[in-house]
């Protein structure tokens, strides 16, 4: 996706643009909630165009990014030390940074709490740690997920391939050859939440667009998709802070 920008007075909007074969008949503007401004386009359209109608609505984009410039300030960043607390399946764990003794290093989930035993106790190494910890707990959970979600939407076949990445602006994403795309930060939700989203992927294994048909096998797979879906949006800014 290829990144612009428009005047707003003295500042400047940057946008990534996307031209759609099938879009909406104009241009849409979403802004994410961290902040990215995100333009789709019928194919066709010209640059001038497109910039014409994100100009038309920038107090509307600049004002987005305003609220999102002050959840992100409300948010503290992480500081990686004894006693600060992380989301693991939905529940707050404080973290025990403490020396190692011999051999004994790694990351354990232990009487609730997130033990980290390390020989350097710098944020870097401790925030290295626990992002290795994170997905090997996602690879494991969400395998276990996708099993028990697939015959919800039908799915006979092997379990979809399956791979994680740590994304700032969405939870999954399905790929036309059918393999699943799924955020490494999803395993600190809540396991309701993390259904959902691995059954929203699961959907467009048969549906990829968000058709009316995806939203009725949806509603089949899981009718309360809805509140896991608000109550992951919810969260959305808590647990995407690393
Ligand atoms: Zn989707």
């Amino acid at each position: 996706m290829a990144l612009y920008d428009v005047a707003y007075g003295d500042e400047h909007i940057r946008f990534s643009l996307r031209f759609l074969v099938r879009a909406a008949r104009s241009v849409s503007i979403h802004v994410t909630p961290d902040g990215a401004v995100l333009v789709d386009a019928p194919e066709g359209t010209t640059l001038p165009e497109v910039k014409k109608a994100v100009r038309q609505r920038a107090a509307w984009v600049w004002q987005q990014l305003q609220a999102s410039k002050a959840r992100k300030l409300h948010v503290l960043p992480r500081e990686y030390i004894s006693g600060e607390t992380h989301f693991y399946l939905g529940r707050r764990h404080m973290l025990k940074v403490q020396p190692a003794h011999g051999d004994e290093l790694g990351v354990r989930l232990w009487r609730g709490r997130l033990e980290i035993t390390t020989a350097k106790r710098d944020a870097l190494t401790v925030r290295y740690m626990l992002e290795g910890w994170y997905r090997e707990r996602a690879t494991e959970v969400f395998a276990r997920v996708i099993a028990d979600m697939s015959p919800r939407v039908g799915l006979r076949r092997a379990p979809p391939p399956l791979r994680l990445l740590s994304m700032r602006t969405q939870w999954g994403s399905c790929s036309p050859k059918g393999e699943v795309l799924l955020n490494t930060h999803l395993v600190k939700a809540p396991r309701p939440c993390i259904e959902y989203v691995v059954v929203h992927e699961l959907c467009h294994l048969k549906e990829l667009n968000h058709s009316e048909r995806f939203y009725r096998q949806l509603d089949r797979a899981l009718p309360d998709w809805v509140v896991r879906k608000a109550e992951l949006d919810n969260m959305a800014e808590v647990l995407l802070n690393r």
